[in-house]
């Protein structure tokens, strides 16, 4: 898979070398291309915003260096998955985060101030698939970290990533839990400071463990997220 990230801080996207997103990097199964943004600046000041029109406080994204570096960065013919992360897009999940992981290349778009002129959304999808993610109903102060946890998500998700593959089976929000929560886990010792490991876990019957966290998996999710007991998002 191809990823690119594109910024006025790229510096941000240094932790993409480190863990799991590293390695995948280091190893070859994710090309991995930072961009400055204001590589695509004409000024002296390298500016990238503008005072938004219909007035209001805060600056807005200028659309040409975003066109420009949409223009030299994907190909006439090239077919990316441009993400553009923003608070007012649809909600990041883990079906989308499947979803893509079988695109082979993903491009994001990290937005500052106010967010980017519409019509870079616009324009791109004349020529390219474009979706605006949220990532939860908060506001942060750029699309960076947003990029960060959609990369770390999808890639993740790659065949070849994770040492074990089955670490993939029975996650919070996936499908082998209908999208429900992940049970609670325990490791060794059995007791810690007064707490106990529920006894089913050391008994060694497969079934009544697979019952127990099935049973567990839905009380979780009942007290913590009701509205994922409609199923998978
Ligand atoms: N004025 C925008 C609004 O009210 O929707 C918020 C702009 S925010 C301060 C600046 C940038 O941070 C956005 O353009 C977006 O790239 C990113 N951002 C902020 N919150 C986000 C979220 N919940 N999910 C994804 N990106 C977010």
């Amino acid at each position: 898979m191809r990823i690119d990230l594109i910024s006025i801080f790229p510096d941000y996207f240094a932790p993409l070398e480190l863990s799991l997103v590293g390695k995948a990097v280091s190893s070859g199964l994710v090309e991995l291309g930072v961009h400055d943004l204001r590589t695509w600046t004409h000024d002296r000041h390298r500016t990238v915003d503008d005072t938004p029109y219909g007035g209001g406080a805060g600056m807005v994204m200028m659309p040409q260096p975003w066109g420009e570096a949409l223009d030299e960065l994907v190909p006439p013919e090239a077919q990316p998955t441009l993400i553009l992360p923003t608070p007012s897009g649809q909600l990041f999940t883990q079906s989308l985060a499947a979803e893509l992981a079988e695109q082979d290349w993903l491009l994001f778009g990290c937005g500052r101030y106010e967010g980017i002129d519409a019509r870079v959304a616009e324009h791109a999808a004349t020529r390219m698939r474009v979706i605006e993610v949220s990532l939860g109903d908060y506001v942060l102060n750029g699309g960076e970290v947003a990029a960060l946890a959609i990369v770390e998500a999808v890639v993740r998700l790659l065949p070849g990533v994770l040492g074990n593959p089955e670490s993939l089976a029975e996650e919070s929000h996936g499908a082998d839990l209908d999208g429900l929560l992940e049970y609670p886990m325990y490791t060794k010792p059995a007791q810690w400071r007064g707490l106990e490991v529920p006894p089913v876990l050391l008994s060694g019957h497969h079934e009544q463990v697979a019952t127990w966290r099935a049973e567990q998996s839905r009380q979780r999710t009942a007290q913590r997220r009701p509205d994922l007991l409609q199923g998978p998002n």
